[in-house]
């Protein structure tokens, strides 16, 4: 799969400056901030700072450092929210059948209330 990354999405343009975000933890090739809309008491969004557009995407083809990086980003976002004890979901979606709204791959970290179940069943 060869994927395009579109430099006008907006997650592009928080990484820029051009758009604020309340920063969670700034790392050399991450950037966590809170979602816009949070749909849980805690709901961080976690980027890798380099032009991504899905999980696999990265996974494939980022270096080994940004992908230490981004990883242990998450571990540190996780202990700096206190989600462990109470669990909490990662969620990362990925194109149309994902419903991804913006094209820069993240992580959702939602946590702070009972979450239900992942999926709805098929209708
Ligand atoms: P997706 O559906 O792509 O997995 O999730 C995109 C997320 O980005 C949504 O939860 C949405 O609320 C969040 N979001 C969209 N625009 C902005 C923005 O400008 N700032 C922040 N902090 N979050 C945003």
């Amino acid at each position: 799969m060869a994927y395009t990354y579109d430099p006008e999405n907006i997650f592009a343009k928080i990484l820029r400056g051009e758009i604020p975000n309340k920063t969670v933890l700034e790392t050399d090739h991450s950037l966590a901030f809170h979602d816009i809309y949070p749909q849980a008491p805690t709901h961080v969004l976690i980027i890798p700072k380099g032009p991504y557009v899905t999980y696999d995407h990265f996974a494939a083809e980022a270096a080994d450092e940004e992908i230490i990086d981004y990883t242990r980003t998450i571990a540190k976002v996780c202990e700096m929210m206190e989600v462990a004890e109470g669990g909490f979901r990662m969620i990362s979606n990925a194109g149309h059948a994902g419903v991804q709204e913006v094209p820069h791959l993240h992580v959702h970290i939602l946590a702070g209330r009972p979450l239900g179940r992942m999926l709805q069943p098929a209708g």
